[in-house]
């Protein structure tokens, strides 16, 4: 399921094509019938996963920058870097974190059940 979420596929069946453009995915799988929005507010796991991801990752960057360069650090280069991954980074992501967050909580949260593949709900 991890290897489907990665590629942004459906976590169920591996199915390509969930999404409709770079925002919007189905509301289930082509393939499976897999119902990708598991409950009301389902997608604030993924948004915090998104925001926190890009926080690490801007956070890395700059500490790492400020590092690497010391004492002569770039501060302007540096900030302008962090600034556009802080609008870069969470676009980029946005797709890859819904996947994940369909395959975390596949795995560890709430199982499949024959309910989340019948097409009444
Ligand atoms: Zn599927």
């Amino acid at each position: 399921m991890l290897r489907h979420a990665l590629r942004r596929r459906c976590p169920v069946c591996g199915a390509p094509g969930i999404f409709q453009g770079w925002f919007t995915l189905r509301p289930r799988c082509p393939r499976c019938n897999f119902s990708f929005e598991r409950e009301e507010g389902y997608w604030v796991g993924a948004l915090i996963a998104n925001i926190a991801v890009a926080e690490l990752l801007f956070a890395a960057v700059f500490l790492g920058g400020v590092v690497f360069t010391w004492p002569d650090v770039p501060w302007l280069p540096l900030g302008i870097l962090g600034v556009v991954a802080m609008v870069v980074l969470p676009v980029a992501f946005y797709p890859l974190s819904k996947t994940l967050w369909l395959w975390v909580d596949l795995a560890f949260l709430h199982p499949l059940d024959a309910d989340d593949l019948s097409a009444n709900d």
